[in-house]
This record gives C-alpha cells, structure tokens and sequence, in this order.
C-alpha cells in the first residue's frame, strides 16, 4: 500500500540539493529557505486534511 500521507524522509536545499535539517537558510550555499519551510509547513498540514479537492488542488500546486 503506497503511504501517501508521510512526509519527506529528508530536507534537501531547492538550489544546491544540499541535504540538511530544515533552516531558514542553507548551511552550504546560504540560499534563503524561509519560503521553503513554510511550504513545507503548509503542505504536513494539508496532509493531515481530509482530501477535498482544494486540498489535493493545494497540494499539487505545493508539490506534495
Ligand atoms: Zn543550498
């Protein structure tokens, strides 16, 4: 059975791919991560939602 609801295993940095604990920047080349957190916030949320199609219409347009 696919586990959709469990969230990403890893944090990894959108420019350098640099994986990491989440921070609000990225220890190897600094990249402001603060969107990326909170998207990340935003979409363990949605997860935990009942999948409406606002939901799952977030949830694509998130990535997750
Ligand atoms: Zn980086």
């Amino acid at each position: 059975m696919k586990r959709l609801d469990d969230p990403p295993a890893e944090f990894r940095c959108p420019v350098c791919r640099a994986k990491q604990t989440p921070s609000t920047s990225c220890r190897r080349c600094q990249a402001d991560l603060t969107l990326t957190l909170q998207v990340r916030r935003r979409l363990e949320y949605l997860r935990q939602q009942p999948m409406t199609p606002e939901v799952a219409e977030e949830r694509k347009l998130l990535g997750g």
